[in-house]
């Protein structure tokens, strides 16, 4: 059979088979059928979407997701609560109660289709976002652009692009990504244009003379020879040089730091103070902190960004018609999380912070009332500083 047999050529799903269940696990459309045919579809039930911890230890998320959930649930017979997209959440209180991130009512035939969608929305987005909000503080104000896209299916390349950017970095590398987010897309050269052009001078040269002056001008300076060499040549071919990117393989790496430290003197010493040097390849969370100290001004981080771990959250039943319900492991009840607004201490059921004693504010906004639109959804650029602020003022735990 080949593609065309198929109706499509790449496995993605459309959205409409997103909506109408087409990758919902079958097990729930089993139970529909049963539910409906023993009269017990039209239950009221209220769920509660928990995690219950996060990947390699993390002490806090960033939740993400929350505009595609709305939209996946819109028209449906459903009431959703949600913390705002953009929100630093813990997976559970100081008193150990699993904390809500959102919160969903209505009859459970109306809504137990869209569970499997609901959370892969909401899973992968947040993992992808906490993972850029960790690195941006650990990078302490210095560029990271994200090189992540062509790890992943290409189906997802403005999901990446979007939760990379919802945490804080530079993450719109493609024309999709830039069109649908409205936001510029950015990058540097690849080693294929040193390649093709027949050497790094040449390369260098060409930018120079062809690429649209408004761009600013990153060399990547690793391709045939010695970094120092390169970064030299792109001097000399590029008068209004932004910056160089070292890319080493890692089997010329030896030291990577002190090379960089080498290439920041060689600069300098020639009055390039203001040329930036970036680094890439295989950077994660171990590795910035020496490269930051040796004095890169800026980071490409591919796969650790866009193969960031998911988180597993879970949607359980909390409520059927008003009595509380739950499964072994969770807790019952229907919970309100709540939040200090001083220093962002969550609870649920009391009334004063446990730690400073100011008064809790409820932190749910309502997006749905049985599937209409409630609350506005806010703005990407509003849910990305909301996240720098909430990140800005917490301790990093790696
Ligand atoms: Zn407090």
């Amino acid at each position: 059979m080949t593609g065309s047999d198929r109706g499509r050529d790449f496995y993605i799903a459309t959205e409409d088979e997103i909506r109408t269940g087409k990758t919902t696990d079958v097990y729930f459309l089993r139970t529909l059928d049963i539910l409906k045919k023993a009269g017990k579809d039209r239950t009221v039930v209220d769920a509660e979407v928990t995690t219950g911890g996060l990947p390699n230890g993390w002490p806090w998320g960033v939740l993400a997701g929350v505009e595609e959930a709305v939209r996946l649930l819109e028209g449906k017979n459903v009431s959703l609560w949600s913390l705002p997209e953009g929100t630093l959440f813990e997976p559970r209180t100081p008193r150990g109660v699993p904390l809500p991130v959102m919160t969903l009512e209505g009859p459970y035939g109306d809504w137990a289709l869209y569970e499997t969608p609901l959370l892969g929305l909401v899973c992968q987005t947040s993992g992808i976002a906490t993972k850029a909000a960790r690195l941006r503080k650990l990078a302490n104000g210095k560029q990271i652009f994200s090189f992540g896209v062509r790890r992943m299916h290409p189906g997802i390349a403005p999901l990446i692009e979007r939760s990379v950017y919802v945490g804080g970095l530079d993450a719109i590398t493609t024309p999709l990504g830039s069109s649908l987010l409205g936001l510029p897309a950015m990058g540097t050269m690849p080693h294929a244009l040193v390649i093709v052009m027949g050497g790094s001078r040449e390369a260098f040269h060409a930018v120079q003379k062809y690429m649209e002056k408004r761009i600013p001008r990153i060399a990547l300076v690793d391709t045939y020879y010695d970094e120092k060499t390169e970064t030299l040549l792109a001097l000399e071919e590029i008068p209004d040089l932004a910056g160089v990117r070292l890319d080493t393989p890692s089997s010329r790496r030896g030291n990577f730091p002190q090379i960089v430290r080498e290439i920041r003197w060689e600069l300098d010493v020639r009055g390039h103070k203001d040329v930036k040097i970036y680094v890439s390849g295989n950077i994660d969370e171990k590795t910035i902190p020496a490269l930051l100290a040796a004095g890169a001004d800026g980071f490409g981080i591919g796969t650790s960004l866009s193969n960031a771990p998911t988180i597993d959250f879970a949607c359980d039943i909390v409520e059927i018609e008003g009595r509380p319900v739950a499964k072994r492991g969770k807790f019952g009840g229907r919970k309100e999380p709540l939040r200090c607004p001083k220093d962002g201490t969550y609870e649920v059921g009391v009334s004063r912070c446990p730690a400073c004693g100011a008064a809790m504010k409820p932190v749910y906004v309502q997006y749905l009332d049985h599937g209409e639109p409630k609350e506005p959804l806010p703005a990407l650029r509003d849910i990305r500083s909301r996240v720098i602020a909430e990140v800005d003022r917490i301790a990093l735990e790696v």
